[in-house]
């Protein structure tokens, strides 16, 4: 695709786009909105040059990560396998970037789609260099034995690949994860010096960029669900007063952050899959200060996928929900991890924040703050004998006119780990593309976005924001949030659905 526009410019290295942004501003006077439309102009500048990118996860050899890496070996050596279903060709199925497309325009009356991974120039997820840590010492080759995700075929396939790869040995804080983990954490680096753990992760970050002659490093977190920490100004408040409770190896300082804290000093951008408040303060400032981004919390993959799309319809029906309730029965690693309480207590948290902007932003249908308490009610129980297809069985009740009730009883089988590994790889793929693009607010100097990236919310279940910015969870306005953003990159027009062009030639 390329775009012939007056208001692009390409060169070798840089595609500069010019963009009205046009939005409304809205006074209150009294009980009435004056709503005043502007127009703002933005330039985005996006670096052409696709880097060598090496990603390191925290968990590798967990479900999500062999599947991850597996599934991208197939892809990348074409490895066909064999169920009982008949021959199987890899795929990117579940994959926003390389699975699923974006309009571009029409073509006489025929509107036309691309791949979104063609809109603007990114990595090629086959040519990431991977790489990580676990407290379990499997090959990757075990590690997806143990994993029992993948068909049984491919595991054999992929079996001399992954048995070369071995998870570095990682920080093992027994009280931030469930004490059902500790049979397996064999592969530990050893002593309580938190800065001595964090200089280990530091250097294995280096020794990984060099050794591969990388141009860059992503770290994301794909251990397991620790508890919260106890969050106090004083120990996670400012990039000093961490590094300080470091150094004492404070108690309420968890491996997580340790490894948020290693990425940003070593200039790598994280990414934080589990629920847990790993980017604290005074992460974020480490961040800032290396220029990279943080994002966070929790992979968005399934259930709650499903939860932002139909309480965005049901809201946007004029519809009221009035109470969710949903059960959760898994039985991989993740759920056994997730059946102690503390642990639990962080999953419950992130699941169930996820409507509260969507229910907020009707005040038709939520006059006041006590009907915006909603039932809504997570369970999870964890039951060995159904691995990784997660069950979720949802009822939804809401109010329909007249004082009438619908009601939706939904039985959606995730499994879990073939969801979550496309959906990390977006993560990767969109984290480092936006380290390749500045923006210029009125022709002022370029600069980088926040270095919260709210943009990937989309793919996160409890959207971490940039302070003062509201959190969207709504599935269909995260979506085109991005997709927007990758159009006017690119110098495309930002899609209003009217379709005049159509209607109107
Ligand atoms: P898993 O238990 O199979 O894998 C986690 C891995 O992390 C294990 O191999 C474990 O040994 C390792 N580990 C634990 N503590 C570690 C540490 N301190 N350092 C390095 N390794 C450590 O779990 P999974 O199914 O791969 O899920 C991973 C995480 O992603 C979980 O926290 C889960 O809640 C989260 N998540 C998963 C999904 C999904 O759909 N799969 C969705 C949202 C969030």
């Amino acid at each position: 695709m390329k775009v012939q526009s007056t208001t692009t410019q390409q060169d070798d290295h840089f595609l500069i786009s010019d963009y009205d942004y046009k939005s409304t501003n809205i006074e209150k006077n009294g009980d009435k909105y004056i709503a005043k439309p502007q127009i703002t102009n933005f330039k985005f500048k996006t670096d052409t040059r696709i880097p060598k990118l090496g990603v390191m996860l925290v968990g590798w050899g967990g479900n999500n990560g062999t599947t991850l890496t597996g599934g991208i070996l197939a892809n990348k050596f074409n490895i066909t396998w064999n169920s009982r279903r008949g021959t199987h060709q890899p795929n990117f199925y579940g994959s926003l970037t390389q699975s699923s497309v974006i309009k571009i325009g029409t073509c006489n009356t025929e509107e036309v789609f691309v791949p979104f991974k063609d809109v603007l120039p990114m990595v090629n997820p086959c040519d990431i260099v991977f790489g990580g840590w676990d407290i379990s010492s499997l090959n990757l080759a075990d590690a997806m034995s143990r994993a029992q995700v993948v068909d049984y075929d491919l595991q054999q396939k992929l079996r001399p690949y992954l048995e070369k790869l071995v998870p570095l040995p990682s920080i093992y804080y027994p009280d931030f994860i469930a004490a059902n983990q500790g049979d397996r954490a064999d592969n530990v680096i050893p002593g309580n010096n938190k800065l001595e753990h964090l200089n280990i992760i530091r250097k294995n970050i280096a020794d990984f960029k060099q050794q591969n002659n990388l141009d860059k490093v992503i770290l994301l977190w794909t251990a397991n669900t620790e508890r919260f920490c106890v969050e106090d100004p004083n120990v996670h408040g400012t990039a000093e007063k961490l590094m300080k409770s470091i150094e004492s190896s404070h108690p309420e300082i968890s491996a997580s952050t340790i490894f948020a804290c290693a990425a940003c000093l070593e200039g790598c951008s994280f990414i934080n899959g589990s629920p847990q408040n790993t980017i604290v303060p005074g992460v974020i400032e480490l961040a800032e200060k290396a220029g990279v981004f943080v994002a966070g919390d929790d992979f968005k993959t399934g259930q709650t996928k499903f939860k932002t799309c139909l309480v965005e319809y049901l809201v946007g029906a004029g519809i009221k929900p009035k109470a969710i309730i949903s059960y959760n029965h898994l039985g991989n690693n993740d759920g056994k991890n997730l059946s102690q309480e503390s642990c639990f207590k962080s999953k419950e948290r992130s699941k169930k924040t996820c409507v509260d902007d969507i229910l907020e932003s009707n005040k038709v249908l939520y006059p006041t703050e006590e009907e915006l308490n909603i039932d809504h009610t997570i369970v999870i129980k964890y039951c060995p004998e159904t691995g990784d297809s997660k069950k979720a069985m949802d009822e939804y009740i809401a109010e329909i006119f007249l004082g009438g009730r619908q009601t939706f009883a939904v039985y959606n089988v995730c499994e879990d780990s073939l969801l979550a590994a496309p959906l990390i790889m977006d993560l990767l793929l969109l984290c480092e593309l936006f380290e390749r693009i500045q923006f210029s607010k009125d022709s002022t100097e370029f600069q980088r976005f926040d270095t919260v990236l709210s943009w990937l919310s989309y793919l996160m279940k409890a959207p971490k924001s940039e302070s003062g910015i509201t959190t969207i969870n709504a599935l269909s306005r995260q979506r085109a949030m991005l997709e927007n953003l990758v159009k006017v990159c690119a110098g495309l027009t930002v899609d209003d659905n009217l379709r005049l062009e159509v209607r109107y030639g």
